[in-house]
C-alpha cells in the first residue's frame, strides 16, 4: 500500500460519519463473525462497513482510496478459494444491507436488484411473478447476486442458460476513487461500444465494487423432469448425454455426473440421502429436462431414457414423480457437505475436454496412492460443461504438507490438456499460483494492465486473482 492506513479508531469514526453508527462494526465485533459458510476460522479486519446505498459505497470507496485503505468486499462468503479473505490492516466492505428486489419486470423479462440479494430470494421473487432466474448453485440461500456476478458463478443448469455472465443485462459498478459507472442496460442486444460491464464479472473484486445488477430472466418451465441413472461405462455416460441432448430438443438442463465412490459417500450414513439406485455401478448421473408442454415432455422424457436403457447407455434409472422426489435426487447431487466429515477436503473446480476425463481421474487416482498415502478421492461434476470437482480428503495433520502435492498432481496435467484450474469457482488467493497454467503470460499482462487502469492504488482486493 502506497499511505500506511490510519489507526483503527479514525477509520471507524470516518466510516460512521457516512454509513451511521449500524454500518460499522471494529475490528472486535469482526472478529467474532466466521469467515465463511463452510469456514471454521473468524473474519479479520480493521472495521467493517455496511453501505445501505451506492452513494455511500461511493463515499466510502473515495475514503479509502484517499487514505489508502485496501477494501475486501463480501458478498455471502460461501466462496471456495479465498477470494474475499482480508487481512488484519484491510477495511470489509459489505453488501449484506443492500439487499433490495427493486424491480421485476414481467414484460421485458428482467429483474433490477442491488447486489446484497440472495439468489434464492431472486428465484423465488422471479417464480412469484411467473418467471425463472435460471442460476442455481448449492449455495444459493447465502450466495448473494452480487457476489455471483463478481465471480461469474456457474452451477447447476450452464448447459442450458450459460454462466452469470450471460444472464447480466446490465451493471453498476462504483470504482476504486468512488466514481459510479451506470450501466443499468436493460437491452438484450445493444452493440453501442465496449461492453464495459464485462470487465467486473469475473473479476472477483480486483477492478470495482458492483452494487446493482439488471438480470435477464425466463419464462418459467411448465415441465420439470428429473431422473437418476446408473450406467456400465464411462463411454456410456458420454453416449448417455449426446443421445438425451438430441432426443430432447434443446430442453436439457442439467447433466450432472457422480463417481461412485462420491453416489456412496452421498448415499450412506451419515448423510440424509437414501440410495434411489443400488451401489456398484460404474457411474451415476442426474439428469434434468425443463419445456412447456408437461405431458408431452415427461413422455419424451421417459421415451429416451427407455430408448438409452435398450441400447445399452443405461443399467438402470429411478425417474422422480413428484416434486419431493426431485428435491431428493437434487440434495445428493447438492450434499457436498460430507466432503467435510472426518477430514479436511483439498477441493478443485476443473475443466478438461470431456474424451480426456476418465483418463485423468484414473491417472490421479493413481498417483495419489503412490504419492500422497492415506487419503479418499470424490469426483462428481457438471459433465456436459466439461467441468469436474475433484475432492482429495486427507487428515488435518497433513494437509500443510500434502496440499501443494496434491494441486500439482491436479494441476500439471491440466495444461497438456488444454483445460483450465478454474471452471467456475474463481482464483481468489488459493489457485494464483496456478494462474500460468490456464492463462499465457501475455494474457496475465493484459490482466495487470487493466488493474493498474482501474485501481491504479492497488486498494481493491490486494493480492488476489493476478
Ligand atoms: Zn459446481
Amino acid at each position: 500500500m502506497p499511505v500506511p492506513p490510519p489507526p483503527p479508531p479514525q477509520i471507524t469514526e470516518a466510516l460512521r460519519r457516512i454509513v451511521g453508527a449500524a454500518g460499522v462494526l471494529d475490528a472486535a465485533e469482526v472478529a467474532r463473525r466466521p469467515a465463511g459458510v463452510s469456514r471454521t476460522d473468524m473474519l479479520q479486519a480493521q472495521a467493517l462497513v455496511r453501505p445501505q446505498t451506492t452513494e455511500e459505497v461511493s463515499q466510502v470507496l473515495r475514503w479509502c482510496h484517499d487514505h489508502g485503505v485496501a477494501v475486501v468486499t463480501q458478498g455471502g462468503l460461501s466462496g471456495l478459494v479465498h477470494g474475499a479473505d482480508a487481512a488484519p490492516a484491510e477495511l470489509i466492505l459489505s453488501l449484506e444491507r443492500m439487499r433490495r428486489i427493486e424491480d421485476i419486470d414481467a414484460v421485458q423479462h428482467t429483474a433490477t436488484v442491488q447486489a446484497g440479494v440472495p439468489l434464492q430470494a431472486l428465484q423465488e421473487a422471479a417464480d412469484a411473478a411467473g418467471l425463472q432466474f435460471p442460476l442455481d448453485l448449492g449455495a444459493r440461500g447465502s450466495a448473494t447476486l452480487g457476489g455471483n456476478a463478481a465471480t461469474n458463478a456457474g452451477g447447476n443448469r450452464v448447459i442450458r442458460y450459460g454462466m452469470t455472465r450471460e444472464m447480466v443485462l446490465g451493471l453498476e459498478v462504483v470504482l476504486a476513487d468512488g466514481t459510479v459507472l451506470p450501466m443499468l442496460n436493460r437491452l438484450l442486444k445493444n452493440n453501442a461500444g465496449y461492453d464495459l460491464k464485462q470487465l467486473f464479472i469475473g473479476s472477483e473484486g480486483t477492478l470495482g465494487v458492483i452494487t446493482r445488477l439488471t438480470l435477464r430472466l425466463r419464462d418459467k418451465p411448465r415441465s420439470h423432469d428429473v431422473a437418476l441413472v446408473a450406467l456400465p461405462d464411462f463411454a456410456a455416460l458420454v453416449a448417455l448425454l449426446h443421445h438425451l441432448s438430441r432426443s430432447l430438443g434443446g430442453s436439457l438442463s442439467a447433466f450432472e455426473a457422480m463417481w461412485p465412490a462420491f453416489y456412496h459417500l452421498v448415499t450412506t450414513p451419515p448423510a440424509p440421502g437414501r440410495a434411489p439406485l443400488p451401489h456398484g455401478h460404474a457411474f451415476y448421473a442426474l439428469v434434468e429436462s425443463q419445456g412447456g408442454d408437461p405431458a408431452a415432455d415427461g413422455e419424451r422424457f421417459a421415451a429416451a431414457l427407455a430408448d438409452a436403457m435398450a441400447q445399452g447407455l443405461v443399467a438402470d434409472a429411478a425417474i422422480a414423480r413428484s416434486d419431493g422426489e426431485r428435491a431428493a435426487l437434487w440434495g445428493l447431487r447438492d450434499d457436498v457437505a460430507q466432503v467435510r466429515a472426518g477430514g479436511t477436503p483439498v477441493v478443485f473446480d476443473i475443466s478438461l475436454p470431456v474424451a480426456s476425463m476418465e483418463r485423468f481421474v484414473d491417472t490421479l487416482a493413481s498417483r495419489l496412492s503412490d504419492e500422497i498415502g492415506e487419503h479418499r478421492l470424490w469426483v462428481f461434476g457438471h459433465l456436459g460443461d466439461g467441468n469436474l470437482h475433484v475432492i482429495v480428503q486427507i487428515r488435518p495433520e497433513d494437509a500443510p504438507a500434502l496440499r501443494p502435492r496434491i494441486e500439482a498432481l491436479v494441476y500439471r496435467p491440466l495444461a497438456e490438456l488444454g483445460g483450465s484450474v478454474s471452471a467456475e469457482h474463481g482464483i481468489g488467493l488459493e489457485k494464483k499460483p496456478w494462474l500460468h497454467v490456464s492463462r499465457s503470460s501475455a494474457e496475465i499482462a493484459l490482466m495487470r494492465t487493466l488493474k493498474a487502469a482501474l485501481d491504479p492504488k492497488g486498494i481493491l482486493n490486494p493480492g488476489k486473482v493476478v
